[in-house]
């Protein structure tokens, strides 16, 4: 079974196509719904967080989200050790998920793929792009971010020029293109590489 990542920055639409790719049948892992899970039913995990960033960290068994936003948004040391924690508990979930798929094809969608080096354990990756302002005006429509925040969350990311190099396929979600005709030609090209 092929593992394909899914990528692209925030706002280009990852979460849009995974649903299509779900809706023709492929298992789909999402990264960050993960993440939080495991966050929270993790147990080993939970005590490494306790004892990186305190034990506010946890409220009744519940992450303290607010709490650990504060701590890693403004302070990019604390972001890395957050992530230095979650990825390798990430990796054990996502190796025992595949193990439990079907399917020529299962895709993984992670917002920072390369950036994590996620990359390196998948056969394929296709990058989901769009124009800044659309992705801009798009996380500006969906959650309560200023234009600010959303600039300084982008600056994180690679840029799709970086992401490009490394990435097997192409999917432009500029609301010009069909998405649906570039995931079925996708789909194709995948399921004739078995
Ligand atoms: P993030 O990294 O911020 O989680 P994402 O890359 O997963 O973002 P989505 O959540 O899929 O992006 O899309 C961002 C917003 O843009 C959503 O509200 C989604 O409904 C909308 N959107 C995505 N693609 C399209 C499209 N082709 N046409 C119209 N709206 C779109």
């Amino acid at each position: 079974m092929m593992k394909v990542g899914l990528t692209g920055g925030i706002g280009s639409g990852k979460t849009t196509v995974a649903q299509v790719f779900s809706h023709l049948g492929v298992s789909v892992y999402s990264s960050d719904e993960r993440a939080k899970s495991i966050m929270i039913s993790d147990s080993e995990l939970m005590l490494q967080i306790k004892a990186a960033f305190g034990s506010e960290a946890y409220i009744n068994g519940s992450l303290n989200r607010t709490y650990i936003a504060a701590k890693v948004f403004s302070n990019q040391s604390e972001l890395n050790k957050l992530n230095a924690i979650v990825h390798p508990a990430l990796k054990r979930d996502f190796d025992l998920w595949c193990a439990q798929q079907k399917g020529v094809y299962i895709v993984k969608e992670a917002a920072i793929l390369f950036e994590s080096k996620a990359h390196m354990g998948l056969d394929k990756v296709i990058l989901v792009t769009a124009p800044e302002e659309l992705k801009i005006s798009r996380v500006l429509n969906r959650d309560s971010s200023t234009r600010k925040e959303v600039l300084s969350r982008m600056d994180k990311q690679w840029s799709d020029v970086e992401k490009r190099v490394l990435s097997d396929f192409e999917i432009q979600n500029d609301e010009q293109h069909s998405v649906l005709n570039q995931v079925l030609a996708i789909h194709k090209s995948l399921c004739l590489l078995i």
